[in-house]
C-alpha cells in the first residue's frame, strides 16, 4: 500500500491550491480528482477579501502567481492567456414582470457598489476552467503527487491514519495518509463514507438554479441606455438581476462569453406554473419572456452548452473535521452565489489550513485537535452568517428600497474587513472570523435584518408601507455605523457607491487609528501603485494596494 502524509479529494482551486502550499511546506501530499482538467466549472466572482486571500497566500509561501492573479491589471500582466473578466464592483437591477427595465435617471431600481478604484486594481471573474487547471499545473509543479480520473470508493478513519481506496483507469489502489482533507465540492466525498449527518435544517435558504455560458448576451448599457453614469460601467461588474421569482446573475468575461444564471426561490418556481419546473430550456424562454429588458439582453444569445437545472443547490453539514480529516467551505456548506461569498471563504480556508499544517511542521506533523475544533466552529458560524445575510437578500427582493438598504450591511462588513486587513494586517488574520463573525457589532445585523425583514414581508412577499421600509432603512444606517468607513447607506449618493477615499479618512477613528495615521499610509501606498503616474491619485491608491517589498511593482 503507498502511503503519504496528506492526501486532499478533489482538484478545484480550494483542494489544487492547499495541496501546493503544504507541499511548499515540505508535505508529502497526493491530490486526487475523479475528472480531468480542464473541466467547466461554476462559481467564477472574485471579491476584495478573496483578492487579499489570495495576495497573503502568495507572499507568505512564495507563490508569485497567487499574487499576480489577485488584481486584474497584474493578472493580465502576467497571465494573458488565463481567460478571466473585469469585475469593478457589484450591480442590481429590480425588473418587473411585463415591463422593461424603467430607467428612472437617479430614481432608478439601480444600485452600484464599487469594490476598486479602477480597472487595473480590480477584481475578476474567474475562467473556472483556465484558473483550476492553472493551479493543478502549479501543483504538480511543487511537487504534488496529482491523480485525474480517480474513482474513490472507500475512506476508512482510524485514530492514527485514514485509508482511501478506490481504482483509476481499471488498476485498484490503497493509499494511506495521516491525513486527509475532503475538496471535492457538493460532490460530499467524506460526507458520504463518514455518514456525517446533514444540517440543512438550519439553513434558511432555498433555491433552484438554471445556467449556462452563453455569447452574444447585449450590455444593459445597450439594452437599458442613457442611464446615468456610475461608479464604474455598469456591465464590468457582477451583474445581478432582481426579478419577482428570485434573481439572474450575469458575468461578463473578457472575450464576450457571459456566464448567467437564474436563481429561483421555490414560490417563485411555483408561481410559474410550468408543466415540467425542471425543463431548463423551457424555464429559461419563460423567464427571459416575463422580463423584456433581459429578453432583449438574451435575444442574440447561444448557450455554449446546454442549459442545465438544479432543483436545490444548497447543502450543509454537521460537522468539519476529526482527528484526522477536514472538509473545504465548499464541501462543508453552500448557501446560494448571492454576494460571492464562496471563492473568499474557500481561499480563507485554504490560508487557515495552511497555517495549522504550518505550525504542526516540525513535531506531528497534523494540526493540533484543538485548531481543528476551531476550524470547525468557525465554519459552523460562517455558514450561518453567510445563510443569513442571503435569506435576508430575498426577503429584502419584494421592494428595492429594502434590498437596497439590506446590501449596506454586507458591504459594510466586507469593506471594513478589508480595510482593515490592508491598513492594520496581523498575523492571525486568517483566523478572524468571516462576514462579521466574531465582531460584537457586525455578528448580530444579518439575523436581526432578517427578522425585521420578515416582519415587513410577513413571509408573504409583503412590501411593506414607505414609512416600514423608510424605518429600515434607518436601523441598516444606524446598526452599521459603528463599521461603516466606506460612506454607504447615504442617500445623496442615489444607490451609486464609488470607492470612497475621503470617508475613509473621515472615519479613521473607526479603525483604531489617528487622522494622522491613516494619511500617513497613504502616501506609500500610493507609491506602489503598479505604473504610477497619470492615474494615480490619492483616492485611487487607497485600500487596495500594499505591495510586498520583494515583489516588482507591476
Ligand atoms: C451557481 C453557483 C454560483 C456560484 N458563484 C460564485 C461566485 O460568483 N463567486 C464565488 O465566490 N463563489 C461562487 N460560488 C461558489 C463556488 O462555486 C465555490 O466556492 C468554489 O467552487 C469552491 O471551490 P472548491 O475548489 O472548493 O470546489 P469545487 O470547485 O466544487 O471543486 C471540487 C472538485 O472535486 C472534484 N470531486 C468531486 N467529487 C470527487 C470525488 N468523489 N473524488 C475525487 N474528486 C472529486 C470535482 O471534480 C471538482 O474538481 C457559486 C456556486 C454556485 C453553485
Amino acid at each position: 500500500m503507498q502511503s503519504c502524509e496528506v492526501a486532499i479529494v478533489g482538484s478545484g482551486f480550494a483542494g489544487s491550491l492547499l495541496a501546493r502550499v503544504l507541499a511548499v511546506l515540505g508535505y508529502d501530499v497526493v491530490l486526487l480528482e475523479r475528472g480531468t482538467h480542464p473541466r467547466f466549472a461554476i462559481g467564477e466572482s472574485s471579491t476584495p477579501l478573496a483578492n487579499l486571500s489570495l495576495e497573503r497566500l502568495g507572499v507568505r509561501y512564495g507563490l508569485a502567481d497567487c499574487y499576480h492573479l489577485a488584481t486584474h491589471g497584474r493578472w493580465l500582466a502576467h497571465f494573458p492567456q488565463l481567460r478571466r473578466g473585469l469585475k469593478r464592483g457589484f450591480t442590481f437591477y429590480r425588473h418587473h414582470p411585463d415591463q422593461p427595465f424603467a430607467n428612472r435617471g437617479l430614481d432608478s431600481e439601480r444600485l452600484l457598489v464599487a469594490a476598486s478604484p479602477h480597472d487595473s486594481l480590480s477584481d475578476t471573474h474567474w475562467l473556472r476552467a483556465d484558473v483550476d487547471h492553472h493551479f493543478v499545473r502549479q501543483a504538480i509543479a511543487a511537487d504534488v503527487d496529482y491523480r485525474d480520473r480517480v474513482d474513490l470508493a472507500n475512506a476508512d478513519v482510524a485514530s492514527d491514519s485514514v485509508r482511501v481506496s478506490g481504482s483509476r483507469a481499471g488498476t485498484m489502489f490503497e493509499l494511506r495518509a495521516n491525513f486527509l482533507i475532503d475538496a471535492s465540492g457538493p460532490g460530499g466525498f467524506l460526507a458520504r463514507q463518514l455518514s456525517i449527518p446533514s444540517g440543512l435544517e438550519h439553513t434558511e435558504t432555498r433555491s433552484a438554479l438554471v445556467f449556462s455560458h452563453f455569447d452574444g448576451v447585449r450590455l444593459m448599457k445597450d439594452v437599458a441606455p442613457g442611464m446615468p453614469e456610475g461608479p464604474y460601467p455598469d456591465d464590468w461588474a457582477a451583474v445581478h438581476h432582481l426579478i419577482d421569482e428570485g434573481w439572474m446573475y450575469s458575468l461578463r468575461f473578457d472575450d464576450g462569453v457571459t456566464s448567467a444564471g437564474f436563481l429561483l426561490t421555490p414560490r417563485g418556481t411555483a408561481a410559474l406554473n410550468l408543466p415540467d419546473a425542471a425543463d431548463a430550456a423551457l424555464l429559461w424562454r419563460v423567464l427571459l419572456q416575463r422580463y423584456p429588458t433581459l429578453a432583449s439582453a438574451f435575444a442574440e444569445a447561444t448557450p455554449l452548452m446546454p442549459l442545465a437545472f438544479r432543483p436545490a443547490i444548497q447543502h450543509r453539514l454537521k460537522r468539519a473535521t476529526g482527528e484526522r480529516w477536514g472538509l473545504m467551505p465548499h464541501a462543508y456548506a453552500f448557501v446560494d452565489p448571492l454576494f460571492s461569498t464562496g471563492i473568499a471563504w474557500s481561499l480563507r480556508a485554504v490560508e487557515r489550513l495552511a497555517l495549522a499544517f504550518e505550525s504542526a511542521a516540525h513535531h506531528r506533523r497534523v494540526p493540533d485537535l484543538e485548531v481543528l475544533t476551531l476550524y470547525d466552529a468557525m465554519l459552523a458560524a460562517e455558514a450561518d452568517q453567510i445563510d443569513l445575510v442571503v435569506a435576508g437578500a430575498y426577503e429584502a427582493m419584494t421592494h428595492f428600497d429594502l434590498f437596497a438598504a439590506h446590501a449596506m450591511l454586507y458591504f459594510a462588513t466586507v469593506s471594513f474587513a478589508e480595510a482593515s486587513q490592508r491598513l492594520a494586517p496581523e498575523e492571525s488574520v486568517a483566523w478572524k472570523g468571516f462576514l462579521g463573525v466574531g465582531d460584537s457589532v457586525l455578528e448580530p445585523l444579518p439575523r436581526e435584518s432578517l427578522r425585521r425583514l420578515r416582519q415587513i414581508t410577513r413571509r408573504r412577499g409583503d412590501i411593506g408601507t414607505s414609512d416600514e421600509r423608510r424605518r429600515f432603512a434607518e436601523w441598516v444606517t444606524h446598526a452599521i455605523s459603528p463599521r461603516n468607513i466606506a460612506g454607504l447607506a447615504r442617500p445623496e449618493r442615489r444607490n451609486l457607491y464609488p470607492v470612497d477615499f475621503d470617508a475613509l479618512i473621515e472615519q479613521h477613528q473607526l479603525l483604531g487609528m489617528s487622522r494622522d495615521q491613516l494619511v500617513e499610509v497613504l502616501p506609500a501606498l500610493r507609491g506602489a501603485l503598479p505604473n504610477a503616474g497619470d492615474h494615480a491619485s490619492l483616492t485611487e491608491g487607497s485600500v487596495r494596494l500594499n505591495l510586498p517589498s520583494w515583489m516588482p511593482a507591476g
